[in-house]
């Protein structure tokens, strides 16, 4: 079966990794500080924190934003259930407001109307590798006091109207799950503008640990003396994986220039053929695109889906709208409360698309959805 995603590894991935196994440090080493700093590099010059996945970069983002119980979250349900599940798992109320019925991206005016005093944080999600519309998310946000997270999942390496995904919203977070722009197996990342989110961020992600002596509550008990004043986790990356990231940051650009031969690819395929829509892209975004999400029209998703898996194609479908699951069905929330994602999912078919993915295999996923539609 043709995956829709997958890592691409090479030789010198594999190397940089293997030099960790022979070296002194697992875990908590130079790598980590080194993936740590390329990775706020890449993403405006801000602090990043990596952590064991985007599940736990989530978490720690919101616990680094100070969100907890009588807090409001505002996100979208077009979504990985994790962005709006850590927000939860703190104790906030998640309201889901709508998206932009072509690009699938949280909508600004809906966000409007959703939001209250209680709005804590409005995260939106870069759907598919373009980043959301933060330009006119910030000022909504700003008003109430509110932050802005922008879940960067899909899209590591993106800019829009000319400035680096990480340098968009207030706090950012990644992913380097195998099929996401690069990995590191499982892993993640957090980059904050302020340095006060981004340390709170940190010490989350590190047990809660506090080794700052100016900032010690107790007496120094001696050089081993180190202190908790807030709850933590521990959602370090290692050293084996931030090697790995390192390796896959220097083909970073390579990776974004075929994800986007593929999807001019299909693009060109797609543009004549009845019964189906292709991505729209939104003006100002250099986006890098993870996933190629194909609309197919008048009903027959399904069907197309089930063909072109039979035909060894692994089509996926990216998401189920977040509010459907049981766990925020059971708490309440009702089907229909965002049209826009509903319908989009509803037409919603996710195409392989990776860096190694050939012309020959592009060819011949675009004859399978062909096929499929007869
Ligand atoms: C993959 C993903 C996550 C979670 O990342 P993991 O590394 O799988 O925990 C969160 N949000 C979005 C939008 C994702 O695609």
């Amino acid at each position: 079966m043709l995956p829709y995603g997958r890592q691409s590894i090479s030789e010198e991935d594999i190397a940089a990794v293997v030099e960790i196994l022979r070296g002194d440090w697992l875990t908590t080493g130079p790598a980590v500080t080194a993936f740590e700093q390329a990775v706020g590099q890449l993403a405006g010059g801000h602090r990043a924190i990596s952590t064991t996945s985007g599940t736990s970069a989530l978490h720690t983002a919101y616990a680094g934003m100070g969100v907890g119980p009588g807090d409001e979250v505002v996100t979208t349900p077009m979504t990985f259930v994790a962005t709006a599940s850590t927000a939860s798992i703190l104790g906030a109320t998640v309201l889901f407001a709508d998206v932009d019925q072509d690009t699938a991206l949280l909508d600004p005016a809906a966000v409007e109307v959703v939001m209250t005093e209680r709005t804590k944080v409005v995260a939106a999600v870069d759907y598919a590798g373009q980043p959301a519309d933060y330009a006119a998310l910030q000022p909504i946000a700003d008003r109430v006091g509110a932050l802005t997270l922008a879940d960067a999942a899909h899209s590591i390496g993106g800019t829009a109207g000319g400035r680096p995904v990480g340098d968009l919203a207030d706090v950012t977070t990644f992913s380097f799950f195998p099929t996401k722009n690069l990995t590191t197996g499982e892993g993640g990342a957090v980059v904050a503008k302020d340095p006060g989110i981004a340390q709170r961020a940190h010490e989350f992600h590190f047990i809660g640990l506090v080794r700052d002596s100016d900032r010690f509550r107790l007496t120094d008990e001696g050089p081993w003396h180190q202190e908790v004043h807030e709850l933590g986790l521990n959602y370090r990356l290692t050293d084996i994986a931030s090697a790995l990231g390192l390796a896959q940051l220097r083909r970073l650009a390579d990776f974004k220039r075929r994800r986007a031969e593929i999807v001019a690819r299909y693009d060109a395929a797609f543009a004549a053929l009845d019964g189906v829509r292709t991505p729209v892209q939104r003006d100002g975004v250099d986006p890098v695109w993870h996933l190629y999400p194909l609309r197919v029209l008048d009903g027959r998703r399904r069907q197309v889906f089930e063909r072109m898996r039979a035909d060894g194609i692994g089509v996926q479908v990216n998401y189920i709208p977040v509010y459907w699951h049981p766990v925020y069905a059971d708490a309440g929330y009702r089907r229909g409360m965002c049209p826009n994602a509903e319908a989009f999912y509803a037409e919603e078919l996710s195409l392989p698309l990776f860096p190694d993915l050939t012309d020959d295999q592009v060819d011949q996923v675009v004859d399978s959805v062909v096929t499929a539609l007869r």
